[in-house]
């Protein structure tokens, strides 16, 4: 999700307008579905997994009880960082079906 929807279109520039739930981000000027960066995702996900487990484990949490903790506090901290990660490491959009989340009957000629 977007906070601040400020973020251009990778096609044409144009600012895209923020989605409802569960639906893809549409270029309003292209017409072009749009998704957030999947690679960009998949690296916050991996450093606040990181940040869950210390957290975790500081809390003094060991053995079986350190996995459920991390796990809440991985939740706590995906809504807790989102304006972080908005401030300093802005969300960019790519057309939807592309990077990491390639569909698996993708041709060439497909992709825009
Ligand atoms: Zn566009």
């Amino acid at each position: 999700m977007l906070l601040t929807p400020r973020m251009p279109c990778p096609a044409c520039g144009t600012t895209v307008p923020n989605r409802t739930i569960g639906g893809h981000y549409r270029c309003k000027q292209c017409g072009l579905e749009l998704q957030p960066a999947h690679s960009q995702s998949v690296i916050e996900g991996v450093i606040e997994t990181f940040l869950a487990v210390v957290a975790a484990w500081l809390l003094g949490f060991r053995g079986w009880k350190l996995i459920p903790m991390t796990f809440l506090i991985f939740v706590v901290l995906l809504f807790a960082l989102l304006p972080v990660w908005e401030r300093f490491w802005p969300t960019w959009l790519e057309p939807y079906g592309t990077g990491m989340r390639r569909r698996r009957t993708d041709s060439p000629g497909a992709k825009k």
